[in-house]
C-alpha cells in the first residue's frame, strides 16, 4: 500500500506510531495539539522495508512519492527547494519506534548549493552563517552517506582530551563551529571521500534518506538493539522537515528541556540552552551549553511559552517529556518530544507528584513504576540521565554511578584519595594485587573480563560501581592516557561510569544518592500499593542485625527465620561441631546447652525487634554436612601428624574426629538427613532450639514485650513426620512454659517443599496452623536439579533457548506452578481457610507473585533486599496495573 509510504505531519498521530516512529508520531501529535512545529512529512517504516541496504538511491516509486511530498511542503511553506529565490532548507531525521540515542543518523541543512548559499548570505548579511550551514550539512551528510566518523570534517574529535574540550567550550563552538570550519568544506569532502559533494539538493536529499535508512544496520545500532531487545525488522521512519535556524543571532539558539528533573523528579523545567547554535550541537553533547536560566533571562517570553508547551505535553502524554527545541529570532519551535528517561528515584517522585496533581490516578501511579527498579532508588545515579558524553559501553557488573579522576597506575590511588579526590580505577583487568586499593576508589573500569571477573566480583562485594569488559577502551601506559577511539583522557582527567547500565562517559557528572527515609514519595507510593494488594508481605530475617532495616522498610512480620544462619557464625560453629561430634552424651549435652544459650539471646533480640509482629522460626533445615570440618583438611593434618609420630594423643583425637565426620557425612546431603528428618534423627538439636525460643519469649513476657511466635517444620513429606516433630515441640514448649510460669501462644506450620508434601497437602493442613510453600525447594525436586549444580548449565540453557529461563530465577509456572496449585487446592480441601504462604527467591519474580495472588495465598516472605519490590509488585498485580 504505497499511500503508507508518506504521511504529512498534520495527517499522523500517536495512534500510528508503528508507522511513523517515535519522533514522527510525537511531531504529528504536536501539530494536532497546536504546538509550534515546523511543517514536514514522514517517510514511514513501511517505506523503510523497501530499501535495499547499502543502496544510495531509493526505490524509484518511493522517490517519486518523496518528490511529491516535497512539492506539497513547498506549497505549505511558500518556499522552493533548490531555488535561490526563497530557498526551502530541510532536515532529514531518523525516527525509530524506540529511541536509540545517537545510534541513527540525522542530516541538517539539506538543500544548499552555490546559488542558495548566495541568497542566504545576502539575507543574513553574514557569510559566516551560510558557511556554517554548509559545513554542518557536509559534516552530517558525510557521516550518514559515507560512514565518516563524527567530527571528521573539522578533525575535532581527534581528541587530545580536556584542553581541547575546554577550548571548544570557551569558543562556544560545536562539532563544526564557525571557528573550526575548514576554508573549503567541499574540497575537504572530496579529499576525504574521493567523491564530489553533490551540490544538487535533490541528490543530497535522496542519498541522505537512504543513508538514514541504512544507519539502522550500523554495527553500533545493531549492538544497541541487541542490548535493548529491539527487534531488527522494526526499522526506522524518516522525518523530512523544514529547518529553523538557531544560529542567526543572539535571539536564536537551541536546547533540550525536561518537563521535570529526570534525576530527582522535582517539578519544574530542567534543561540546557545554547544561544546561537544549531540543535545538533547541544544534543550531541559536544559542547557544554548553559542552563535554561540563560533563556529565561534573555528571552523570558520564549521561556514562558516553553513552560506552557511542556505543561500541555505532560497533560497529553501524562508523563515526563524530554523536549528538543530551537529558537529562531525569538520564535520558539518544538522539534521533538518523547518520554524522558529518568532515574528510578525520579520515576517514583514523578508518578506520585502526577497523581497528587491529578494528572494520573493513584493506581496508575503504582502501575507506572517498574517494580524491578524500585530497589535502585537508593543506588547512586547520574543527575543527567540524557546519555550525553557517552564514550563507550562495557558490561554492567556492580550497580551505581561514580565520577572521579582517572587513575591507571594503582600506586597513585592512595595519593589521589588522600588529596580528597574521588578515583575511578581504570585497568585492563584487576588482579588480586589491586584488591587492597579497591576499597579506596569510587568506581572501577576495566577493558577486559566479564561479569564474574575479579574486578566485578570484588566490586560487588565492596558495593562499588563497576563496569568491566569495556572493549572500546585502550590504555596507553606510555602516554598515561585512556583512549576511546579518537578520544583520549589523561590520568587525572575526569571520567564517569555507570555500573547499573555499563555506560562510560567522558568528563565529570553529578551523582545523586538518596537515603530511604528521605524519599517521602516512595513511602507514599508504597502505601498506595499496600492499599491495593491482597498478599501480606513478610521478610526473611535470620539474624538480629537485619531486623531493624526491615522494620524501617514496612515489615509485616518475619515469615522465615533460618536458624542455621546462626551456626555459620565463627563463634558458633565450633560449639555446634562439638555437639555433633561429641563422643559422650555428657559432652553433647554440655555443647547443646551452650548452643541453647546463644540461641536464646538471638531469639530475644529478634522477638524484641519484631515487636509483636509474627516471627516464624524454622527449625534446623540444613544437612549437618554443612557444618562439619573439611574432611580433606582433616586427613592432611592427620597424615602430617602421623609422619611426626610424636603427638599420639592428638592423633587419637583427630582419628576419632575423622570417624565422626565419616559417620555424619552423606552421599547426597540435599536429599538426605535434613529438616524434619534430622529432627527425628537428632531430636536434641530441635529440643535445644525450641527450648531457647520459648525461654526467650518468656524472658520478654516478663518485660511485658509481646511475642507473636510461629514455628515452621521444614522438609516434610509425611504426616507422620509432622506428628513426631509436633509432639516434640509441644512437650518442650509445655515444659519450658511451666518452668517459667508463663503462657505463650504459638502456631506451628509445615513447609511444602517436596512434591509429596504438595500432593498430600490436604492431610498436612489438618495437622498444622499454616502451610508455607517453598518454590525453590519444589523447583529443585521437580527438575531434579540442585540450585548449585544448576548454576553451571541452566543459564546457558536459557540463552540457547533450550528452556524459557532459569527456573530458580523465574518460576516455571507450567510445571512447578502446577505443584503449587495442587498444594493450595488440596490444603484448602483438607481444611477450609487454612493459612497458606510462600517463601523463597521467587517472591521477587512477577510470574510467581502473580500465581500466588491468583491462588489467593495469604502471604509471601522475601529477602529484605526485595521487600519494596514485592510490596509494589503485589499491589500492581492485585490492582491489575
Ligand atoms: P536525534 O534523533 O539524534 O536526536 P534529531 O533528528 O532529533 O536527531 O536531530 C538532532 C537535532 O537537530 C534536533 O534536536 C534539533 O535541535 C536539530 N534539528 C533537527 N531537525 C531540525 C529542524 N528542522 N530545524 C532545526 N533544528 C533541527
Ligand atoms: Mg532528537
Amino acid at each position: 500500500m504505497t499511500q503508507q509510504w508518506i504521511v504529512p505531519l498534520e495527517a499522523g498521530s500517536e495512534k500510528t506510531r508503528q508507522l511513523l516512529g517515535g519522533k514522527g508520531a510525537g511531531l504529528a501529535e504536536m501539530v494536532r495539539l497546536g504546538i509550534p512545529t515546523l511543517p514536514g512529512f514522514i517517510i514511514t517504516t513501511e517505506a523503510w522495508k523497501t530499501h535495499t541496504p547499502g543502496s544510495r538511491s531509493l526505490l524509484p516509486d518511493l522517490w517519486t512519492h518523496v518528490r511529491h511530498a516535497l512539492a506539497d511542503l513547498e506549497k505549505k511553506t511558500g518556499k522552493t527547494f533548490s531555488s535561490p529565490a526563497n530557498p526551502l532548507i530541510v532536515s532529514v531525521r531518523s525516527s525509530p519506534l524506540t529511541s536509540m540515542p545517537g545510534q541513527l543518523k540525522t542530516v541538517l541543512n539539506l538543500g544548499l548549493n552555490d546559488d542558495v548559499l548566495d541568497t542566504l548570505t545576502r539575507q543574513e548579511g553574514d557569510r559566516g552563517f551560510a558557511r556554517e550551514l554548509l559545513a554542518r550539512l557536509i559534516q552530517m551528510y558525510g557521516e550518514a552517506v559515507h560512514g565518516m566518523p563524527k567530527g571528521w570534517l573539522s578533525g575535532e574529535s581527534k581528541g587530545r582530551g580536556r584542553e581541547e574540550a575546554a577550548e571548544r567550550r570557551q569558543s562556544g563552538s560545536g562539532v563544526v563551529g564557525p571557528g573550526s570550519v575548514p576554508d573549503d568544506p567541499v574540497e575537504t569532502f572530496r579529499k576525504k571521500t574521493g567523491e564530489d559533494f553533490p551540490l544538487d539538493p535533490y541528490v543530497q536529499l535522496e542519498r541522505s534518506v537512504a543513508g538514514v535508512f541504512d544507519s539502522w544496520f550500523g554495527e553500533k545500532a545493531r549492538q544497541y538493539r541487541e542490548s535493548q531487545h529491539i527487534p531488527c525488522d522494526q526499522g526506522t521512519a524518516v522525518v523530512v522537515q523544514q529547518m529553523a535556524f538557531g544560529n542567526v543571532g543572539s535571539d536564536s539558539g537551541s536546547g533540550v528541556v525536561f518537563s521535570r528533573n529526570p534525576a530527582t523528579g522535582e517539578s519544574g523545567l530542567y534543561g540546557e540552552y545554547l544561544p546561537h547554535s544549531q540543535g545538533e550541537q547541544v544534543v550531541a553533547g559536544d559542547v557544554t551549553p548553559g542552563t535554561l536560566g540563560d533563556l529565561a533571562d534573555e528571552l523570558p517570553q520564549v521561556y514562558e511559552e516553553l513552560r506552557a508547551v511542556c505543561a500541555r505535553l505532560e497533560e497529553e502524554y501524562r508523563d515526563v517529556q524530554d523536549v528538543e527545541f530551537t529558537v529562531e529570532r525569538g520564535k520558539l519551535w518544538i522539534l521533538q518530544t518523547r518520554a524522558g528517561t529518568r532515574t528510578p528515584l525520579a520515576a517514583v517522585k514523578v508518578v506520585v507528584d502526577m497523581a497528587q496533581e491529578g494528572l494520573i490516578s493513584q493506581s496508575e501511579a503504582v502501575g507506572r513504576v517498574d517494580a524491578s527498579l524500585i530497589g535502585q532508588v537508593f543506588v547512586p545515579a547520574f543527575a543527567d540521565s540524557s546519555g550525553k558524553g557517552l564514550v563507550a559501553r562495557g558490561i554492567q557488573s556492580s550497580p551505581g554511578a561514580a565520577t572521579g579522576k582517572v587513575v591507571i597506575d594503582a600506586r597513585q590511588v592512595e595519593a589521589t584519595v588522600d588529596r580528597g579526590l574521588p578515583v575511578i580505577l581504570v585497568r585492563e583487568e584487576t588482579t588480586a594485587d589491586d584488591a587492597a586499593i579497591m576499597p579506596l576508589v569510587s568506581g572501577i573500569l576495566t577493558g577486559r573480563g566479564g561479569a564474574t571477573s575479579h574486578a566485578a566480583v570484588v566490586a560487588r562485594g565492596l558495593n562499588k560501581p563497576c563496569v568491566v569488559g569495556c572493549q572500546a577502551m585502550t590504555i596507553d601506559h606510555e602516554e598515561g592516557l585512556v583512549r576511546f577511539g579518537d578520544l583520549g583522557i589523561e590520568g587525572g582527567g575526569h571520567i564517569s561510569i555507570d555500573g547499573t547500565t555499563g555506560e562510560v562517559f567522558s568528563g565529570w557528572r553529578e551523582v545523586v544518592s538518596p537515603q530511604f527515609g528521605e524519599v517521602e514519595e516512595l513511602h507514599t507510593l508504597l502505601s498506595w500499593a499496600d492499599g491495593m494488594r491482597r498478599l501480606r508481605v513478610l521478610a526473611d530475617v535470620s539474624v538480629r542485625a537485619e531486623i531493624e532495616t526491615v522494620l524501617e522498610w514496612g515489615i509485616e512480620g518475619v515469615g522465615l527465620c533460618r536458624t542455621e544462619r546462626l551456626y555459620y557464625d565463627s563463634a558458633f560453629l565450633p560449639i555446634f561441631q562439638e555437639a555433633m561430634l561429641a563422643s559422650s552424651s555428657a559432652a553433647r549435652i554440655a555443647a547443646l546447652e551452650k548452643i541453647g544459650t546463644l540461641h536464646r539471646e538471638e531469639f530475644r533480640a529478634l522477638l524484641r525487634g519484631a515487636g509483636g509482629h509474627p516471627l516464624t522460626v524454622r527449625l534446623l533445615h540444613a544437612p549437618l554436612d554443612h557444618f562439619l570440618p573439611e574432611r580433606d583438611a582433616l586427613l592432611t593434618e592427620l597424615t602430617e601428624l602421623r609422619q611426626l609420630r610424636t603427638w599420639n594423643e592428638e592423633i587419637g583425637r583427630k582419628e576419632e574426629l575423622l570417624q565422626a565426620v565419616d559417620a555424619w557425612r552423606q552421599l547426597s546431603p540435599g536429599c538426605g538427613l535434613r529438616g524434619a528428618r534430622l529432627a527425628l534423627a537428632v531430636p536434641q538439636i530441635v529440643e535445644a532450639q525450641v527450648e531457647a525460643l520459648f525461654l526467650a519469649a518468656c524472658d520478654l513476657a516478663d518485660e511485658h514485650v509481646p511475642s507473636n511466635l510461629a514455628i515452621l517444620i521444614p522438609f516434610v513429606s509425611h504426616s507422620g513426620e509432622i506428628e513426631c516433630v509436633l509432639r516434640l515441640i509441644r512437650a518442650v514448649a509445655q515444659r519450658t512454659m511451666e518452668m517459667s510460669r508463663v503462657t505463650i501462644s504459638y502456631r506451628v506450620g509445615a513447609a511444602v517443599e517436596t512434591p509429596r508434601a504438595a500432593s498430600v497437602a490436604g492431610e498436612l493442613a489438618k495437622m498444622v496452623d499454616f502451610l508455607c510453600i517453598d518454590t525453590d525447594g519444589l523447583t529443585e525436586a521437580a527438575f531434579c536439579v540442585s540450585r548449585d549444580e544448576g548454576r553451571r548449565f541452566l543459564p546457558s540453557h536459557a540463552e540457547e533457548g533450550v528452556a524459557a529461563g532459569d527456573p530458580f530465577t523465574s518460576l516455571d509456572v507450567e510445571g512447578v506452578g502446577t505443584l503449587v496449585r495442587w498444594a493450595v487446592e488440596r490444603a484448602r480441601a483438607g481444611r477450609e481457610g487454612v493459612e497458606i504462604g510462600a517463601y523463597g527467591n521467587h517472591c521477587q519474580d512477577r510470574r510467581a507473585v502473580q500465581l500466588f495472588d491468583e491462588l489467593g495465598l495469604d502471604f509471601l516472605s522475601c529477602h529484605p533486599a526485595h521487600l519494596l519490590r514485592a510490596r509494589l509488585m503485589a499491589g500492581q498485580i492485585a490492582g491489575g496495573v
